[in-house]
């Protein structure tokens, strides 16, 4: 699986796998994963945690607690304090349990909302997070299938992870690039048509500018069997989208981070299951922190990794929102089904109320309209005025405008919205991945330096827009 040359090595990560294997092996049959199984790895990670800098004052005085090995997993993590994202930014290489020259790979997180984490991969935890991914999608993929791995990302591991997991599944995949800001996919078109893709793996936002650009060139739209979603929000209004739009089966593919790996992986129901073999997951919210043990609940993820050794995460605050379903899943796994509900900081708040994604999303996409369709969108906001900026799949008619506006109104009880079709959105509704919904997707004129991150066509659209409904303004 891995090609190495050092012997050593080679026979370390196949010890790795086929112990792995057979655990996964185990859970496909709808086993649960044994508490004892996972107290002992969390009892090696804190092994290994004590030889890095970060846990020195939490981790060896927890193991000389000869009692503390005795207790139940949620005491012994109990023990241990959170740990920010802020704290593991700060120091990330202060995780590290061997030195950098050990690990495969080096990654970073994206880093566009605050200082970049490091992420490097090592032998054991790709071949782990390989099979755990690869196993899940085995269920409904099989060699035959092209995959197109599209993601943008300099330092993320994911385009990398994913490639090794369609190696693992025996199935070809391509992985091209495409300019992050200009977006000139001609060629990854001309991929699919030629080479019949039929399984897409990547972002919402990417496939969308892709989509958008076919439509834009008079080139057509990519069909698609599969769509495996990953790395923002998505919620069942952009599912259906995303399915209308290519004709195929949109499931969110998997669900994790670049520096805790994946922890939810989607099965043929299109059901994330937790993958509570390499994990300790647990929920936070203002009642405090409760281990997942498969019960309905919900909080802010906190992750501890149980098959991280070169740079364990401990009790690690991801900011991700999640919802545990709390009821089996028709495919038969005993790992608990999870729902993903974006990030707190992904909320618009407004005097008379909430706006969250899902909401504009489903008034805006909406079955069988027999109206120019929205391909995608951006709102801009100034005081009590929303323009809602939108490209469409055919040149929409006069009242198209105005129709679609009255349809998404009610989402904005406190504010005046009007529609505007464009040609082209700003790239930055395509960083969905890196930067969340809200600061790809939404620009409050109120921001100092938001008109500077529109382009001058769409700032143009913006200041005539509000103009019209008596709103004078000046982009700077
Ligand atoms: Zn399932």
């Amino acid at each position: 699986m891995l090609l190495m040359r050092d012997e050593a090595r080679r026979l370390a990560a196949a010890r790795t796998f086929r112990r792995h294997q057979s655990l996964i092996a185990d859970i496909h049959t709808g086993s649960a994963v044994p508490d004892e199984l996972r107290l002992q790895k969390l009892h090696e990670i804190l092994a290994a945690a004590s030889r890095a800098e970060l846990y020195a004052d939490s981790v060896p005085a927890l193991l000389a607690d000869d009692v503390m090995r005795l207790r139940p997993l949620a005491e012994v993590l109990g023990a241990l304090p959170l740990l920010p994202r802020s704290e593991l930014s700060a120091h990330s290489h202060a995780t590290f349990t061997v030195p950098l020259g050990e690990f495969l790979h080096y990654y970073e997180t994206s880093g566009t909302t605050g200082p970049a984490s490091a992420a490097p991969k090592a032998d054991d935890d790709l071949i782990v997070n390989t099979v755990n991914i690869g196993e899940m999608w085995a269920r409904f993929l099989s060699p035959g299938d092209i995959a197109l791995i599209l993601i943008i990302g300099a330092l993320a591991p994911a385009p990398y992870q994913f490639e090794k997991v369609f190696e693992y599944l025996g199935i070809t995949s391509l992985r091209p690039t495409v300019d992050y800001i200009d977006g000139d996919y001609s060629k990854v078109l001309r991929l699919i048509d030629e080479l019949s893709v039929n399984v897409f793996v990547g972002a919402p936002s990417r496939l969308l500018a892709m989509i958008q650009f076919a439509a834009r060139h008079g080139l057509a739209v990519p069909r698609f069997d599969r769509l495996l979603l990953i790395a923002e929000q998505v919620g069942p209004a952009c599912l259906r989208h995303l399915s209308r739009l290519t004709g195929a089966e949109a499931l969110v593919g998997s669900f994790g981070s670049s520096e805790t790996g994946t922890t939810a992986v989607t099965c043929e129901r299109g059901q994330l299951h937790l993958q509570l073999q390499s994990y300790v997951l647990e929920l936070l919210d203002e009642r405090g922190v409760r281990v997942v043990d498969g019960a309905a609940d919900s909080g802010e993820l906190v992750v501890t990794t149980l098959d991280l050794p070169g740079r364990p995460l401990l009790r690690y605050r991801t900011g991700d929102l999640i919802e545990v379903v709390g009821t089996p899943c028709a495919c038969g796994l005993a790992l608990p089904v999870m729902r993903t509900r974006g990030r707190e900081s992904d909320v618009l708040a407004f005097a008379g109320g909430t706006v969250r994604q899902e909401d504009v999303e489903s008034a805006l996409w909406v079955d069988g309209s027999p109206d120019a369709a929205v391909l995608n969108y951006m709102l801009v906001i100034h005081e009590d005025e929303i323009v809602c900026l939108v490209t469409t799949d055919v040149l929409p008619d006069n009242g198209w405008a105005d129709r679609t506006a009255s349809r998404i109104a009610h989402v904005f009880p406190a504010h005046h919205l009007t529609v505007r079709p464009v040609e082209v959105l700003s790239p930055l509704a395509t960083l969905s991945g890196d930067l969340g919904w809200k600061l790809s997707r939404v620009l409050d004129l109120g921001d100092i330096g938001a008109w500077s991150r529109l382009p001058t066509s769409l700032s143009h659209v913006v200041k005539e827009t509000l103009e019209s409904r008596g709103v004078m303004v000046c982009p700077r």
